[in-house]
């Protein structure tokens, strides 16, 4: 039998406020616990990307965001997964209070501050990917 090698899609957000883009710290699993990634989750089948984006970030955050734009790459992580970035705001009236599920921390960071946490190796060439979306919402 031929091995199965689609990609499945996992999608994560850079949530941008005043500047600043929010870094979660993962609780799970071992080999992934305490090193930060851009929230997100796998894209269930026939889910839009854009639509799964929002679902994690209301699972794993309670927080009502909306995608604004795709940022342009696709970066691999251990198959058959690969990442899509989108920036992403919250709406009006939504707040991030804390983390629910996956993650044990949540962090603002400015410009300054993106490379002081120790990001997932497989989420540092998106966040690089990001990192000039932050000055634009400034
Ligand atoms: O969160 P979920 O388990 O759905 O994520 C699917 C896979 O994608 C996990 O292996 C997770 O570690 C990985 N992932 C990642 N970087 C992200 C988001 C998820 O490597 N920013």
């Amino acid at each position: 039998m031929t091995p199965r090698t689609d990609r499945i899609v996992v999608v994560g957000a850079a949530l941008l406020d005043g500047g600043r883009l929010l870094a979660a710290r993962r609780s799970a699993p071992a080999d992934l616990a305490g090193r930060w990634e851009l929230p997100g989750g796998k894209v269930e089948p026939g889910e839009r990307p854009e639509d799964a984006l929002v679902r994690e970030l209301r699972e794993e955050l309670g927080v009502d965001a909306e995608p604004v734009e795709r940022v342009p790459g696709q970066w691999p992580l251990r198959a058959p997964y690969v990442l899509w970035v989108w920036t992403a705001r919250l709406r009006p009236g939504s707040a991030v209070a804390r983390p629910l599920e996956d993650h044990d921390e949540l962090r603002w960071l400015t410009p300054a501050e993106i490379w002081d946490v120790p990001w997932l190796d497989q989420d540092v060439p998106a966040v690089h990917a990001v990192t000039p979306y932050l000055a634009a919402t400034r």
